[in-house]
C-alpha cells in the first residue's frame, strides 16, 4: 500500500481524497466528476515510523479494565477494542451476547487492536463482576443518557493519583477513582442500557452530560470519553 492524497484538476470540483496509489494507478479519475486527478501530496515514510515509535512511549496510567455487557454491535465492540488500546485500558471483559474478536468483523473494525488488548468472555456479567470485585476492583457503571449518577468532570482526573489518606473523611466513598485500586469501567446494551442487576453491583455510577437534544451517546463514543478521562 502506498497512500497519497489526490486532487481533481477541474477547478469547479477540486475533490481531494486519499487513495492507495498501487490500486488506482497514475491515471486515476475523479470519483466525483470523472475529470483527471493529480497527486497533491504523499505521506512521508517518517510519518509512519513516528507513529510506530510513539506507540512504545507509554507513560504509566491508572489500572483500568472494562466490562462490556450485552453489546450488540460488532462495530461498537471493534471500536471499543481500538479505543481501549489507545487509552491504555488493560483488559476487556466481554459478557453475554457481546461478540468477541473471534468474529472476523470485530477484528476488521478493531484494525489489529484486538490482538493488543487482552480479553476474556463470560456468559454472565453478574458472575464476572462478582469475581472481579473479589479481586479488588472498584466498579464504575457508565450510564446511558443523562443518568442519575455523578457527572463526568474532566477536572477531577487530576485527583486520580491522590492517595486515599489525603482525602477528607468519607471523601473516598464518593468517586472510587481517588483510590489506588484497579477500576472496572462497565458499559451495557445499546438499547436497553445496563442490566439493573448489573448496575446494582456498581460502586459508582458515571454519566456524561448531554447538552443537546439527544439523551445518549453511541456506546463506543461514550466509552472513549470515559476511558481517556479515567486513564488520563
Ligand atoms: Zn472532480
Amino acid at each position: 500500500m502506498r497512500y497519497v492524497i489526490r486532487q481533481c484538476v477541474d477547478p469547479a470540483c477540486r475533490f481531494r481524497y486519499p487513495v492507495d496509489e498501487e490500486t488506482v494507478g497514475p491515471d486515476a479519475l475523479c470519483p466525483r466528476c470523472g475529470a483527471p486527478t493529480r497527486i497533491a501530496v504523499e505521506f512521508s515514510s517518517t510519518q509512519a515510523l513516528l507513529s510506530l515509535h510513539e506507540k512504545k512511549d507509554r507513560t504509566p496510567s491508572p489500572h483500568v479494565e472494562a466490562l462490556l455487557d450485552n453489546i450488540r454491535s460488532i462495530y461498537n465492540v471493534g471500536s471499543i477494542f481500538r479505543t481501549a488500546d489507545g487509552a491504555g485500558v488493560r483488559r476487556l471483559h466481554l459478557c453475554g451476547i457481546t461478540p468477541t474478536p473471534e468474529h472476523p468483523k470485530v477484528a476488521k473494525t478493531a484494525l489489529g487492536a484486538e490482538q493488543a488488548v487482552p480479553w476474556r468472555a463470560y456468559n454472565n456479567a453478574v458472575d464476572a463482576i462478582l469475581a472481579l470485585k473479589e479481586e479488588g476492583f472498584i466498579v464504575l457503571a457508565l450510564e446511558e443518557g443523562d443518568g442519575a449518577g455523578q457527572k463526568l468532570s474532566f477536572s477531577e482526573k487530576l485527583s486520580f493519583s491522590k492517595p486515599v489518606a489525603d482525602q477528607k473523611p468519607g471523601f473516598s466513598k464518593k468517586p472510587g477513582f481517588f483510590s489506588d485500586a484497579p477500576i472496572l469501567l462497565m458499559v451495557g446494551n445499546e438499547i436497553a442500557g445496563i442490566d439493573p442487576g448489573v448496575l446494582a453491583l456498581a460502586d459508582h455510577r458515571l454519566a456524561i452530560p448531554m447538552r443537546g437534544v439527544k439523551r445518549s451517546l453511541n456506546v463506543a463514543t461514550a466509552f472513549g470519553i470515559a476511558a481517556y478521562w479515567m486513564t488520563g
